[in-house]
Order: C-alpha cells, then sequence, then structure tokens
C-alpha cells in the first residue's frame, strides 16, 4: 500500500531527468551508467540468438533506450507500466508528439555502437512500427497482465522495475516468478536493476527500493525457473552519485526459461 501510494506522486519528467540526462546520461565515456546499460543490450542481442515473434518488456515506465538494440530482433514490442502517466508519455514517443522526450542521443549511440552504419532515424521508425501495444500492468498479481498473454513472448525484458516495486527479496523474488509466466519455455529474460539501492526520487516521489546483492538476483532466476547464462555488474562513480537515490551499482541478467 505505501508504494502504490508513492507511485501516486511518481513524476514521468523528473526521473526522466534524474536518470537520462547528463551526467548519467553522458555519452562522451564508456564509464558513465546509461551507456553501460546500452552496451549489455548491444552485446547480448549481437549473438542474433534471441529473437522471435514477441519481446516483453515489464515495467517500461516512461523510457525506450531499453528497446533499442531488442527492437531488430522482433516482430512487435509490447510495453508494459503500472501508472498511466508513464504510458501516456511512451505513447507520446511512439506516436511522434511534440513535447516528447528526446531519446536521440540514444538511438544513435546505440547505432554507433551495433557497429552497422545504420542511419538512426532508421531504428527509431523500427522501433515506433514495431511499438504496437502498451499495455498496464502490476507485477504483484499471479497474473500481471490481468489475462494471459496468448501466445506466451519469447522473451522478456525488465530494467529497473521489479526491485523498485517490492517491499523485500520475497516479494521481488514472487514478482518475478510472475513475469516469468508471460515468457515461453525458451524464451530469454533479460533483467538490468538496481544493486544496494533503498529508495529513489521522482519529483515529489520517494520511492522505497529493496537493496539487491548479486547472490539475490541469482536466487530470484532459479527460483522462477529461469537458468542463468549471464550476470555482469557496474559500480556507480562517484561523479554519478548525485542524490536522486542511493544506488550503489547495477546489475546486468540474461537467463533462459
Ligand atoms: N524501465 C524504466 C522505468 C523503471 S522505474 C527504466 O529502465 O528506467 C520503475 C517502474 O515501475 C515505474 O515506471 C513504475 O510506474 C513501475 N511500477 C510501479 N508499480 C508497479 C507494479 N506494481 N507493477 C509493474 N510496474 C510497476
Amino acid at each position: 500500500a505505501a508504494l502504490r501510494e508513492g507511485y501516486e506522486r511518481f513524476d514521468p519528467r523528473a526521473y526522466l531527468r534524474n536518470n537520462y540526462l547528463p551526467p548519467r546520461a553522458d555519452f562522451s565515456s564508456e564509464e558513465f551508467v546509461v551507456p553501460w546499460k546500452l552496451r549489455c543490450l548491444a552485446e547480448t542481442f549481437a549473438s542474433g540468438e534471441i529473437r522471435g515473434r514477441t519481446l516483453i518488456d515489464v515495467g517500461s515506465g516512461p523510457t525506450i533506450y531499453q528497446l533499442l538494440s531488442a527492437c531488430d530482433h522482433f516482430e512487435e514490442i509490447v510495453a508494459t507500466d503500472y501508472l498511466a502517466v508513464n504510458r501516456e508519455e511512451l505513447g507520446r514517443w511512439a506516436r511522434g508528439e511534440p513535447g516528447a522526450f528526446d531519446w536521440s542521443p540514444f538511438i544513435q549511440h546505440v547505432c554507433k555502437i551495433e557497429g552497422r552504419g545504420e542511419p538512426w532515424q532508421d531504428k527509431e521508425r523500427r522501433l515506433r512500427d514495431r511499438l504496437r501495444r502498451i499495455l498496464p500492468i502490476d507485477v504483484h498479481r499471479p497474473d500481471p497482465l490481468g489475462s494471459p498473454l496468448s501466445p506466451p513472448a519469447d522473451a522478456l525484458l525488465s530494467a529497473f522495475c521489479l526491485e523498485a516495486v517490492s517491499p523485500d527479496r520475497a516479494a521481488f523474488a514472487r514478482a518475478l516468478l510472475h513475469v516469468g509466466s508471460l515468457l515461453r519455455p525458451g524464451g530469454h529474460a533479460l533483467l538490468l536493476g538496481a544493486l544496494g539501492e533503498s529508495f529513489y526520487l521522482a519529483g515529489p516521489a520517494r520511492l522505497p527500493v529493496v537493496p539487491l546483492a548479486l547472490s539475490d538476483v541469482r536466487a530470484a532466476l532459479a527460483g522462477a525457473g529461469l537458468t542463468l547464462r549471464q550476470l555482469r555488474s557496474y559500480a556507480m562513480p562517484p561523479a554519478l552519485r548525485t542524490g536522486v537515490d542511493d544506488v550503489d551499482g547495477v546489475f546486468f541478467a540474461h537467463a533462459q526459461k
């Protein structure tokens, strides 16, 4: 209930400013956190192994950076979020409406690290074409979308959501089990998330976060029937500890159901 109340005050623009503008979104060096996240995703999708009809992104929030490498490998991308304000923010970007957040530096950077010489506008168009559904979701329900995804997703992605909506490690593990049910057997799961974080700010909202260690991520994946393929971590440099949260680092996990 406390979490739900916190999210009623979540301000998407403040969240975007805190996390997706400099200093965190600084593309001049790979030492910054946003380029690190984009590289994890670009390298993982570069294998060509993770592909199919549908990829579902759980707790998309107001952001699309996490879909930029993914969108080349799926016919449809399903974005989801609990909050209408975030789904509206995403819709504005998908429709190319004025006032939408400017993701072009992210798209340019991903085209650069993917190294195929693709014009960034082509990737932007492809993601907009493929982002056909933006659905409400609640990861605390065994059936997070309210009805099963049919057919189930070929891949599942979730960035900075499960730990940011769970009061404790048990709830985090349960939420992962719930969202894992959206994935077909054999499907790939990619998780990005915060390590050792206890809160983050989004305008007037101060959201509690369950502080995770890498061992918690490993245990939750195993408990959800997901076999770990790769686990990486990043230590938040002092210059990026800006007071918008108390995050120690970031993990990236690739697992398979
Ligand atoms: N994926 C984005 C946003 C993460 S912020 C990024 O990488 O930055 C956490 C998100 O979880 C918010 O968008 C919030 O609206 C969403 N959320 C809050 N409660 C939720 C719930 N019960 N189920 C699913 N998502 C929830």
